[in-house]
């Protein structure tokens, strides 16, 4: 059945949208659904000192097993999280079991720290400093274990209030790290007046790190530029020996992707921690 739009496009635009609205009200019904049914579970992928070669910390990074479709990608629904709001309860949900997990791992990782990604509409809560500290007040997980990794987009708007905030975390021992470092707003002068402590090299700049271009890459100037504002700096997204030696060369102190490991179930992380996944992980190329 085709309406009479006098031009046939008209309605096929008509039809993409509605689908495409569909599309996000399921995904918004879904979502309420699988904070209600614990769909969620978190990942955690480890982060490498290259130095000492020890894991430092782990990432949580938020899964979502839909019951008929099976997985759906974080970078799919954590922006109709966003847009509908429900990010602020799936953001403490997801602080919250982090922190309750890991408290349960064994003794000897007690100086593992936790890196949790937070969403701007969490950071522009009024209250988000009081929420994160009574989260670690109720699970009993250390403020300087956390490590909170924020977006350059979370300082488009409200900048003074969102520095107050950081500052005040940064002085209950929280660390803050710049996400996805070189994709979003940037701005040299944010980031000095910034309690932050740590840049993450987006892992488009890692993967465009190949075979005999190794000269005067993005990511040679992020790290040198990183070093200059005294930052530490975190490569993402690392996946080859290639990639490794490149960026240990670079004196790039903390890595993390598929050459050290996959973001593992909480299980799997426990095993990782206690050496019985070492022997397969040095091998992997
Ligand atoms: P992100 O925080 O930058 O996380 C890194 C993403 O890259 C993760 O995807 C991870 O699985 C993937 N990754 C890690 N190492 C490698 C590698 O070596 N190669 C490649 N190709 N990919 C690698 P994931 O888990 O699908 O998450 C995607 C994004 O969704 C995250 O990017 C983050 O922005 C967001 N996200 C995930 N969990 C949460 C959460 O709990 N809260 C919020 N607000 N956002 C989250
Ligand atoms: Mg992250
Ligand atoms: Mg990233
Ligand atoms: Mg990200």
């Amino acid at each position: 059945h085709v309406k009479e739009h006098g031009k046939g496009h008209y309605t096929f635009f008509d039809q993409a949208m509605g689908s495409r609205i569909d599309h996000h009200l399921n995904m918004e019904t879904g979502l309420r659904r699988a904070l209600e049914q614990h769909e969620f579970r978190v990942a955690y992928q480890p982060q490498v000192d290259v130095v000492s070669g020890r894991v430092t910390g782990m990432e949580a990074l938020i899964r979502w097993q839909h019951p008929e479709t099976g997985e759906v990608s974080p970078r799919e629904f954590i922006p109709v999280a966003e847009q509908t709001g429900l990010i602020l309860p799936i953001g403490e949900w997801l602080l919250r079991s982090a922190c309750e997990e890991l408290l349960r791992w064994p003794d000897g990782n007690e100086g593992l720290r936790l890196a949790v990604n937070l969403s701007p509409l969490q950071v522009h809560q009024r209250d988000f400093v009081d929420r994160v500290r009574a989260i670690c007040d109720e699970t009993g997980f250390p403020l300087r274990r956390l490590d909170l990794e924020i977006t350059e987009n979370l300082l488009m708007r409200d900048v003074e209030s969102v520095v107050e905030k950081l500052r005040t975390l940064s002085r209950l021992g929280v660390t803050i790290t710049i996400d996805d470092f070189g994709t979003g707003y940037s701005s040299l002068g944010y980031l000095q007046r910034l309690p932050i402590h740590a840049l993450k090299i987006d892992q488009s700049f890692v993967h465009a790190i190949r075979e005999n271009e190794e000269k005067g890459t993005l990511v040679e100037t992020i790290i040198a530029m990183a070093h200059g504002l005294g930052l530490n700096v975190v490569a993402e997204g690392v996946e080859t020996k290639r990639q490794l030696d490149y960026l240990r060369r670079l004196q790039c102190g903390r890595m993390q992707g598929f050459y050290f490991s996959y973001p593992l179930s909480g299980h799997e992380a426990v095993d990782l921690l206690e050496g019985w996944a070492r022997e397969h992980l040095a091998s992997r190329h």
